[in-house]
């Protein structure tokens, strides 16, 4: 296939499932996306690889069918690609997803030894159902980018009525219920660098198994499209805007300061 057509079609994706994408964690990582018709989140972060989303929102619904997720994921499994790890991530925060329960269930069925993860936001974590949901998967990575409410609000710009104790309030929840490996995943860039004691404390009450230390390396794109689900480069020609990152002394300075002061394990994007 020629790389005009290669781009073309990754464009023009009209499945639930991308990838797989290379993760610097976990090998080849397939995403599943189980909100896909829009980008829709109860965040609105800056730093979003998705570009300004669309439907900032916490309604919990089906966004899309469970059938329509395992047609995707069985064509992308028979076709032979090399798959380490299921991701739910995609296009917005994939808790919102009333039937995120049933994806997990029948892809396990169909691929019982493939890990499956989560990344979320958590803001939907303080509703027990929705704890109950993803309670079988094999690890779950929730994003915490500030230790206070102003930070919390520049940043990731929630719906209305999110905070983030309700956050908090529902990522220690999923702690004590939870029974797979937790992590958090926090965008370090200079606005949220200066609060480091809280959020070392923050840290210290959640106690995860890991926390990985990111910075917005990836340009935000002026609009959204599927494609940036799983796209890391920039090869389209909508415009896109880099953001202000830490660099390697400054992420190393963060996590061995954060180290000391909560004895957890740290992972770091410059690692
Ligand atoms: S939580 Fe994730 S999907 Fe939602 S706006 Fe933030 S980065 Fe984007």
């Amino acid at each position: 296939m020629r790389d005009k057509d290669k781009e073309q079609e990754i464009f023009n994706n009209k499945s639930t499932v991308y990838g797989p994408v290379k993760s610097w964690r976990f090998g080849m990582s397939l995403g599943i996306d189980p909100i896909y018709q829009t980008s829709t989140c109860s965040f609105n972060c800056f730093y979003c690889q998705l570009g300004q989303i669309q439907e900032v929102t916490d309604l919990i619904k089906e966004y899309v069918p469970t059938e329509k997720v395992l047609e995707d994921y069985k064509l992308v499994k028979d076709s032979g690609e090399v798959i380490d790890v299921i991701t739910y991530s995609g296009s917005g925060e994939p808790t919102l997803a009333a039937n995120i329960d049933e994806m997990i269930a029948g892809i396990k069925k169909l691929s019982p030894d493939v890990p499956q993860y989560i990344l979320t936001n958590a803001t939907e974590l303080y509703r027990p159902e929705v704890r109950k949901r993803i309670l079988d998967l094999d690890c779950i990575t929730v994003k915490l980018d500030a230790a206070d409410e102003d930070t919390f609000q520049k940043i990731n710009r929630p719906a209305s009525g999110v905070t983030l104790e309700r956050v908090v309030t529902g990522i220690k929840a999923l702690r004590n219920e939870y029974k797979g490996k937790l992590e958090v995943q926090s965008m370090f860039m200079p606005l949220n660098k200066k609060n480091l004691d809280d959020y070392a404390k923050l840290l210290s009450e959640i106690k995860p198994d890991l926390v990985q230390l990111n910075t917005p390396k990836r340009p935000y794109p002026s609009e959204w499209h599927r494609e940036n689900r799983g796209n890391h480069h920039k090869i389209f020609d909508y415009n896109v805007t880099d953001l202000k990152t830490l660099n390697e002394s400054e992420a190393k300075e963060l996590e061995e300061y954060l180290k000391e002061n909560t004895g957890l394990s740290f992972l770091s994007i410059y690692r």
